[in-house]
């Protein structure tokens, strides 16, 4: 779940990173050349449309010759007529042979020409088409033909026919000439010469060569009008790349802002994550360690409280300066949030990663002249990935943030220390913190279950060897983890708050167990319970202990209350009244493992306490057993009667030790030697003995 919301997020980020720059671009230059192709179209059809209109009357000329060509005996006739008009003309059998021809230009021989083809007008495809023609040989026959109405065409035939019968036709061809030289004249023209070809009835083709006059008038309207297609399609193509080029570089601006560092003028975050992982993969790096570096400047929001967010970026940009500077080549660093920074170096081990990290930190603290600051920073080395065949393929599974976490933790081990440090991430962070995370989860569900089960551990006497007492100590008997000891389960609840509970707990068993026994008429010893410092900062804990007891109907000498030596470091005044509350509703206070910290004495002075625990550590080890060990005990042992309290000895585990602290008068002894902490039935046998 957790790495498909991750897989989106990536995408997310890659498609912001290929933002398409050249898409618009592209697109600019495919709108353009198709807006210039549709404005060719149109200016070819307006062009062709044009000719072809001019070309109307020209053809009747034509069509009416034909039609006197084609009447009986009429051969000759139009051909003199031709003469006679002076027209450029060929006359081809169907084989393309010259019957007859007239004019030194022809259609033949030039380029370029536009050849008009008239269909029969019996034909009912009427359509007729101009095109042009680059060569005309005999064989290749290309015809091209202009539109022609067929009703015109007949009514033209008609009067044709009539005039070739009389001498009019000639009058009328010749003051049609006549009436468009006098125009031409009046009217400044331009020729452009093309070649219509019209079938005869006898098999042969008549090629006529004209000359259409095309007015300024029509030029000119013609170049209006492709000159405002050109301003239409220059005004489209501006709006397209004006659009193109705003957007590229709004695109550009929203890209920065997103991988660029407010505070520190440097790299964001997120541009860490694309690079880092885009160098992580690169097949030239498969082979090489890399260093992921998580560094906090610790000091960052004290500093803003004390001066001000502004003074803190200030500092930021300056760190962020110096840490640039010490980078190599395709190594790189951003800052990912508040004081902290994110490194991926290249590095051959953890330990010259470790150094170097230490070096940059030495510099950093003198980053500002005015002040100290420190810096906590966590290593994870990403290592090359070796295959079977011994080679190093380049890395795919990569995961920058996993990376980033890990060495945020391998930091998180710096927590609360208040100089500079580096630490290096190890696969048993990652274990501490997994076992964390399900403690606290498991946590409510196993005191409600009652998975947490009271183990007692008898204290006895060193001389006598009788029962004189007992400390509750807890197991987590879990249906999933299997027996857990307080050591893996009791530092997270101490941290995390849940630790009161289990005083409770704890306080509540033992009593219900205590008033039991004592009603079984069992000869119940005090039994103490372990109350953990966390608990003290409530100002009614010995009313608690009071009530819990109390529920459980328990008489409270039967109860002993165990401060850890730790607990005596918070408010010593509340501390003092708890426990002379405690005292005063009848309970025994004792003091957990003495001699474990260093202001043990200082806190005996004004503790009223009724019993002094010994700590293990006395008993352990070579020490243990040398003269100097011994003395320190025995005048342990004197100082705590003289403060008349009871005396007991912890994690004694041989015979030598109890006879010493036998001889020593030491109270009671609480090891490994008589017992370890047991489960309640097997108290109960004990008490029975
Ligand atoms: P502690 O209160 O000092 O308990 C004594 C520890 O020393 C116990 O470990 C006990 O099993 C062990 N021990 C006793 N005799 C010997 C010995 O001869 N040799 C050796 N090697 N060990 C011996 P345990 O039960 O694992 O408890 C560890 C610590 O966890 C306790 O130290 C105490 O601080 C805490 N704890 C245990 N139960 C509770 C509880 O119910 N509440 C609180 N707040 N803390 C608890
Ligand atoms: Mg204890
Ligand atoms: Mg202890």
């Amino acid at each position: 779940m957790a790495s498909a919301k991750r897989d989106k997020k990536k995408k997310k980020y890659f498609k912001l990173r290929k933002h398409r720059i050249w898409l618009p671009i592209i697109m600019f230059f495919v709108i353009s050349v198709m807006i210039f192709f549709i404005m060719l179209l149109l200016m070819t059809v307006f062009a062709e449309a044009s000719v072809q209109s001019k070309l109307t009357s020209e053809y009747s000329h034509i069509m009416a010759v034909t039609s006197v060509y084609n009447t009986e005996n009429g051969q000759q006739a139009a051909l003199d007529l031709m003469e006679k008009e002076n027209w450029t003309y060929i006359l081809r059998d169907k084989n393309g042979k010259v019957l007859a021809s007239r004019g030194d230009d022809t259609c033949g021989e030039k380029e370029s020409l536009l050849y008009m083809e008239y269909n029969d007008p019996d034909d009912d495809e009427d359509t007729v088409k101009v095109v042009k023609v680059p060569t005309y040989t005999d064989t290749e026959r290309s015809f091209l033909s202009a539109d022609s109405d067929g009703d015109i065409e007949l009514e033209y035939m008609k009067l044709l026919r009539n005039m070739a019968e009389n001498d009019e036709l000639k009058k009328a061809l010749s003051s049609d000439k006549d009436n468009e030289k006098s125009l031409g004249q009046a009217i400044e023209t331009i020729k452009i010469p093309i070649w219509l070809s019209v079938p005869t009835d006898g098999d042969s083709t008549l090629i006529v060569k004209v000359n259409v006059m095309a007015q300024m008038t029509d030029i000119a309207a013609m170049l209006v009008a492709i000159l405002a297609m050109i301003i239409v399609m220059a005004i489209v193509m501006i709006i397209i790349f004006i659009h193109a080029v705003s957007n590229a570089l709004y695109q550009s601006k929203v890209k920065k802002l997103f991988f660029n560092d407010i505070s520190t003028d440097g790299r964001s975050w997120m541009w860490f994550l694309f690079n880092a992982e885009h160098i992580l993969r690169k097949r030239k790096w498969a082979k090489t360690r890399f260093a992921v570096v998580d560094l906090t400047f610790i000091n960052y929001r004290s500093f803003c409280l004390c001066h001000s967010i502004e003074e803190g970026d200030r500092v930021l940009t300056a760190i962020h300066q110096m840490i640039a500077k010490s980078l190599g080549r395709n190594e790189i660093c951003a800052r990912n949030s508040e004081g902290t920074f994110d490194l991926l170096l290249i590095e051959d081990s953890a330990q010259q990663a470790e150094q170097r990290i230490k070096e940059l930190i030495l510099q950093l603290e003198h980053t500002d002249e005015a002040h100290r600051f420190a810096f906590h920073a966590g290593i994870y080395m990403v290592e090359p990935v070796e295959n079977t065949s011994g080679l190093f393929p380049r890395r795919k599974n990569v995961d920058i943030e996993e990376y980033h976490n890990n060495a945020s933790n391998a930091r998180s081990a710096l927590d609360g220390r208040e100089d500079s440090g580096v630490s290096l991430f190890d696969s048993k962070f990652m274990e501490d913190q997994r076992w964390r995370d399900t403690v606290q989860e498991q946590q409510q569900k196993a005191l409600d279950n009652e998975e947490f089960v009271v183990y007692y551990q008898p204290k006895y006497d060193p001389r006598t060897e009788e029962l004189r007492g007992a400390e509750a100590l807890i197991r987590w008997q879990s249906p999933e983890f299997g027996f857990v000891t307080p050591y893996r389960f009791i530092p997270i609840f101490e941290k995390n708050g849940f630790i009161t509970e289990i005083d409770h707990y704890m306080i509540s068993h033992v009593a219900r167990d205590q008033k039991r026994w004592l009603d079984q008429g069992y000869k119940c010893v005090p039994v103490s319970v372990n109350v953990s410092r966390a608990h003290f900062i409530e100002s009614d804990l010995a009313e608690q202990i009071r009530d819990l007891v109390d529920s459980e109907g328990a008489p409270h000498s039967c109860i002993e209350i165990e401060l850890t030596e730790s607990a005596f470091f918070d408010d010593k005044k509340a501390m003092i009244n708890t426990i002379m509350k405690l005292k005063a509703y009848g309970f025994s206070v004792s003091m957990d493992d003495f001699g474990s910290g260093y202001s043990s004495l200082n806190s005996l002075k004004d503790m009223p306490l009724d019993v002094l625990k010994l700590d293990a550590e006395f008993f352990r080890g070579e020490a243990a057993d040398t003269e100097r060990g011994e003395i320190v005990v025995s005048e342990a042992i004197r100082l705590a009667k003289s403060l008349n309290m009871k005396t007991v000895a912890e994690g004694v585990e041989v015979r030598e030790q109890v006879d010493f602290l036998a001889q020593q008068e030491c109270d009671m002894i609480q090891g490994y030697y008589f017992a370890k902490p047991m489960p309640h039935d097997e108290y109960e046998q004990r008490m029975k003995q």
